[in-house]
């Protein structure tokens, strides 16, 4: 992994994402590796995804001059990158940014895969309006272990959901993008747990394929389920209704739990 301390020139941008009016990114590049991630063909990066890290080092300085100027918006913090990977441990990057949205107490939306987040609950408590948001795709870690390798556990994520909504931090679980026959496997199971740890509301997505995607999650499937690249071929490059049949079962389950379920975007 190769961490490069860089500078930047801005800090907030336009968010075109429902709901939120500004991004930030406290570094570009992410640790976890997903191998669906979409943020390289978003961002049109051309080094390999999960072998590089830029930590935005003058980001709390940029930010605490941008916020004097800017409208007061909903922020998504990590839009593009996690904001709480394994760099944010040394550097502390978001936590340092939070403490200056705090100051003019900007609403805030996360998402992430980290438990590291709950170091930051002292702070994401004195918030008025926050929220946080998990991503699970699924509930057996040796899978999860597979396609998000340097995220948290299933077991970390449910827990630290737990915690949040313990401190009156709003919580959501993303589940997505819908990784075909994976996430649908013990899904029962995974909102249950979900539902366990206090959670009320679900977004559901299904897997959208953008540049260089594919060949990503072809060369994944290959050495860990062979046998389900052709279904996948079928149900990314045909007309069918699989990822519809899926989010109904989930939308069923998510309703017997008393979580309300929507799809994302
Ligand atoms: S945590 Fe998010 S940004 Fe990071 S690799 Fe995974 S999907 Fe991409």
């Amino acid at each position: 992994m190769k961490i490069n301390e860089i500078t930047c020139k801005t800090g907030l941008s336009a968010s075109r994402l429902p709901g939120l009016d500004y991004a930030l990114n406290p570094y570009r590049g992410c640790e976890h590796n997903c191998v669906y991630c979409y943020a390289p063909a978003v961002l049109k990066e051309k080094r390999r995804w999960g072998s590089f890290v830029d930590v935005k080092r003058n980001l709390p300085n940029i930010l605490a001059k941008e916020l004097k100027k800017k409208e007061k918006g909903r922020i998504g913090i990590g839009t593009v990158t996690d904001a709480y990977q394994p760099a944010e441990k040394k550097y502390g990057i978001t936590r340092r940014c939070l403490e200056i949205l705090l100051k003019h107490d900007f609403p805030v939306c996360i998402q992430t895969k980290s438990s590291l987040i709950l170091r930051d609950v002292d702070i994401l408590k004195k918030f008025s309006e926050k929220e946080i948001g998990f991503t699970i795709t699924t509930i057996d870690d040796e899978i999860r272990k597979k396609y998000e390798p340097y995220s948290s556990s299933v077991e970390e994520r449910l827990n630290a959901l737990r915690i949040l909504g313990e401190n009156n931090i709003h919580t959501w679980v993303f589940i997505g993008p819908v990784m075909p026959y994976i996430t649908e496997k013990n899904i029962d199971k995974l909102i249950e747990n979900i539902a366990k740890a206090g959670v009320k509301n679900v977004l559901v997505d299904r897997l959208n394929l953008k540049l260089g995607m594919w060949e990503k999650i072809k060369n994944f499937l290959s050495k860990n389920y062979p046998e389900l690249i052709p279904e996948y071929e079928r149900i990314l490059f045909t007309k069918n209704d699989y990822f519809e049949k899926v989010e109904n079962k989930i939308f069923m389950i998510c309703e017997e739990y008393g979580i309300k379920c929507e799809k994302a975007f």
